[in-house]
């Protein structure tokens, strides 16, 4: 169980909360707003109680520097317009002149700090970073279930130097997540696609034993399927992979956990690239051709076993989903899940993104968790310390 809103004392008081603000950018506006949307309940839950809002987030990855183009000017004006309230942007994060801003705000204010990756104290979660954003509030609330398996300062560090708790999104995710996590109803299948295996093993790892099966599209499937000997073409391979990926096909094996790798693809030549399309065998791709999506054969495979399972996780697209048809894939099993009696979670960015695109938001069944790689890690039984620090007992 973990300490909520209900727990703290934020009635006038500063308050500092973790959002996980790391939304898209195209030409400075936001793309997609769904993560400032997420924070709202949180946010109005501490508005009616009169407390004083101190927001706090990352964008994209300066790299301890400031980056003009990472400021947080952008989300402060959307924010302003989704709460209707003004919302006053600071250029800093900690120190004197954010000091002084907070010590002129009423109750009800909100404030919204400089990006916190400015700083390389954030991820190096350095202590005196961390007291120094201690020292702005009288109490912690983290809302940023997207960043919670990285412990920073901001996500983990200040939690040790005030009363602390989990904001309302941060508590429904690890609510909805823990239903998969500790009690899966079986068959339990794990989808797995997105461009590279290296971003992928560590969840397959961390999923073998647990799960029934494996259904693996996207461009992990072609280090694993190049592993075991197929041709593939010029599809993405991550040739440093090979290895690794073959110690998991056989730990898999050995636990008995299936690992479905797609029959065949839907395959672009590399010389004309998205212009001419066919269906290859998945193991035997002409050299030029490259995989962009699983094939009729493989999205059928696929279906049958959606239509069995009793519980789904989902994460990375099963194709180059954004340049159609090269979507089909992920939109078909997508499909198929809906129309399903499994619960299914759907982790983070891309493949949430086109399946929102597709009408799927409002299925019954399906869970659409802000996180991509906190999901998994979740899901998969680690141990995430931001998390850990808000436990009650
Ligand atoms: P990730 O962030 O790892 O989940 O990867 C998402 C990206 O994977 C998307 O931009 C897709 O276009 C890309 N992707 C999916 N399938 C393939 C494929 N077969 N070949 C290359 N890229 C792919």
């Amino acid at each position: 169980m973990l300490r909520g809103l209900r727990d703290l004392d934020v009635a006038r008081r500063r308050v500092l909360v973790r959002v996980d603000y790391n939304v898209p950018l195209k030409d400075g506006r936001i793309t997609d707003d769904t993560r400032l949307r997420e924070s709202l309940p949180t946010l109005e839950h501490l508005l009616q109680h009169h407390a004083k809002i101190i927001l706090v987030s990352h964008l994209g990855r300066p790299g301890g520097k400031v980056v003009p183009e990472l400021r947080l000017d952008p989300i402060a004006q959307r924010l302003q317009e989704l709460l209707r309230r003004p919302v006053t942007k600071l250029n800093d994060c900690i120190g004197p002149s954010v000091q002084s801003a907070i010590a002129q705000m009423h109750p009800g204010d909100i404030v919204l700090l400089e990006n916190v990756r400015f700083y390389p104290e954030e991820e190096a979660n350095d202590e005196n970073f961390a007291k120094e954003l201690a020292r702005l509030a009288d109490c912690y609330v983290n809302d940023a279930f997207g960043t919670a398996h990285r412990a920073h300062a901001s996500t983990y560090g200040v939690a040790k130097f005030l009363p602390s708790a989990a904001g309302l999104l941060l508590e429904r995710e690890v609510t909805m997540l823990s239903r998969v996590r500790e009690n899966p109803q079986r068959p339990f299948l794990a989808i797995v696609g997105g461009a590279k295996l290296k971003d992928k093993i560590g969840v397959l790892q961390d999923f073998i034993g647990k799960v029934d099966a494996f259904l693996i599209g996207g461009g992990v499937a072609f280090t694993l399927l190049k592993a075991q000997g197929a041709r593939v073409g010029s599809s993405l391979v991550d040739e440093k992979m090979l290895d690794e990926a073959h110690r998991c096909l056989k730990t898999a094996r050995e636990h008995g956990t299936e690992m479905v790798l797609p029959q065949d693809v839907r395959a672009v030549r590399e010389s004309a690239v998205g212009a001419e399309h066919t269906i290859f065998p998945a193991r035997e791709i002409p050299d030029g051709w490259q995989g962009w999506d699983i094939g009729p054969q493989t999205i059928q495979l696929f279906q049958e076993q959606v239509v069995r399972a009793q519980t789904i996780v989902w994460a990375g697209p099963l194709g180059k989903f954004e340049q159609p048809p090269f979507d089909t894939g992920t939109r078909e099993v997508a499909q198929a899940i809906a129309r399903s009696g499994a619960f299914a979670v759907i982790g983070g960015g891309d493949t949430a993104a086109a399946l929102q695109r597709e009408g799927l938001a409002g299925a019954q069944n399906i869970y659409f968790s802000t996180g991509g790689g906190a999901t998994l890690e979740f899901i998969g039984g680690r141990k995430l310390l931001p998390i850990e620090i808000l436990r009650k007992g």
